[in-house]
């Protein structure tokens, strides 16, 4: 807010209830005060021993700090909105497969994101509708009636905190009784690599939760499954290949009959599927390539 506005501002308020025809400059906001319900808005002749006995606040200050809040949920929300559009432009063909095998479809990772474009859409006709002017004018009292309003947007927004970790570990959370029903082939065929990417990373998150139990019953040190799979310095071959290593190692040293073994039989053959997997979906994407090109 410019000095400019603030004279601005102060141009176009009341004129105070004393009488004394100055503008109104300041607001009580000490309830100990016996103007507060009074005097709200008074001129700096009001600011006196006998009326507000107080620091005044100054209404454009204020103004600028209501409207300072509604801006910030309106930048909040826009930052989501783009973090989201983005994921959503390449993962969406995933989420619609995955979204076939969810009972309930409240819980689609589209659905969240459509309610976050209809918040959106919202809190910017409101803004446009009821904020703006009024903020202005530095109108405060009115600003302040608008504040059960913010606080309905912002519990909206704030159900939709999910959405602002954005990834396979809220494709875990969400879809994690689902992807284990929809098959290789149709991911494979469908979706392009980063899809099928994403998509192993899942499978591969299945993995370390079983990979886990074993590790567990024989005292060894466990996978943190999110921080594993997320981590921006590992491809995903490294990932399957150190995965790979740390079961073989497992399954030499496991005495045989153990009742481990057949668990780690199953994750060597689920690591397998995923590394054919991965390698057909990089041939064919070789093939599209050269088609291409
Ligand atoms: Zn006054
Ligand atoms: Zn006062």
């Amino acid at each position: 807010m410019t000095l400019q506005m603030i004279i601005q501002q102060q141009e176009n308020m009341e004129l105070c209830s004393c009488g004394s025809e100055e503008k109104v400059m300041f607001h009580c906001d000490y309830r100990a005060c016996p103007f507060y319900q009074v005097q709200k808005l008074y001129c700096h002749e009001c600011m006196v021993p006998e009326k507000h006995d107080h620091r005044p606040g100054l209404i454009a200050k204020k103004s600028k700090n209501m409207t300072d809040e509604w801006n910030k949920l309106r930048q909040d929300i826009s930052k989501l909105r783009s973090s989201c559009t983005q994921w959503m432009q390449i993962n969406e063909p995933l989420v619609k497969i995955l979204d076939k095998h969810l009972p309930n479809p409240e819980k689609s990772m589209l659905f969240k994101f459509n309610q976050l474009e209809e918040l959106n859409t919202h809190v910017e006709e409101y803004f446009q509708h009821n904020v703006a002017e009024i903020s202005a004018k530095g109108e405060i009292i009115k600003l302040e009636q608008l504040n059960p309003s913010l606080n309905t947007f912002r519990e909206r927004l704030q159900e939709l905190e999910p959405l602002r970790f954005v990834g396979p570990s809220v494709l875990w959370e969400v879809y994690q009784e689902e992807f284990s029903k929809v098959r290789y082939q149709e991911v494979l065929e469908k979706l392009s690599q980063a899809n099928i990417e994403t998509f192993i990373k899942l499978k591969l998150r299945r993995v370390l939760v079983s990979l886990n139990e074993v590790l567990r019953k024989f005292q060894l040190v466990e996978y943190n499954q999110q921080e594993y799979l997320e981590n921006p310095q590992l491809s995903i071959h490294e990932i399957v290949q150190k995965i790979n290593q740390q079961v073989q190692n497992l399954a030499n040293n496991i005495p045989q009959l153990d009742s481990e073994q057949i668990k780690v039989e199953l994750i060597r053959s689920e690591l397998d599927t995923i590394g054919v997997s991965l390698m057909l979906s990089e041939l064919k994407s070789q093939v599209v390539n050269n088609l291409l090109s």
